[in-house]
């Protein structure tokens, strides 16, 4: 899946990260206090705590902004997130919207669906959609038919 961590992958990424930090701390300062590393005057762990901090931050704020978008579908579709299944592509939601688009609800049906290129033009005219509109590529494509209908003049 395009080459993106799972969750699990990331959070053993922190933890080994954390493990580092304490390592270089200790080494440094002979305790395990990551701030006593500033006090020490050694400017390399000075520069591998600050890095390895950085890191673990922006992996932190990606797991919290999955678990935001996890928690927001699961309690928008009234089940786990994992069973949610986007009616664009029909690849499940969560796991694919590193690559599909970010969950987003459809105002008219209040389903969830992919705000992303290869969910919302999928099987849609491509001069039609120049900027994503919300509602789901279902509801869509049935507004689309309806005009169609109108157009042929009933
Ligand atoms: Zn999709
Ligand atoms: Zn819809």
């Amino acid at each position: 899946m395009n080459g993106q961590a799972s969750p699990k992958a990331r959070v053993g990424c922190l933890a080994t990260i954390g493990i580092a930090v304490l390592l270089v701390s200790y080494r440094v300062t002979a305790s395990f206090n990551p701030f006593a590393v500033y006090a020490s005057g050694s400017i390399w762990a000075e520069v591998v705590v600050s890095l390895l901090a950085f890191l673990a931050a922006a992996l932190l704020m990606g797991l919290l902004t999955e678990w935001l978008m996890r928690k927001s579908v699961e309690v928008g579709a009234h089940r786990p997130a994992e069973d949610v299944i986007c009616p664009g592509c029909g690849f499940p939601l969560i796991q694919y919207f590193s690559s599909h688009g970010v969950p987003i609800r459809c105002p008219e049906c209040a389903v969830f669906w992919h705000n992303g290129p290869a969910c919302y033009n999928k099987g849609m005219p491509k001069a039609k959609i120049v900027i994503p509109t919300y509602p789901c590529p279902r509801c869509r494509s049935k507004a689309a038919r309806n005009e169609d209908l109108f157009d042929g003049g009933a």
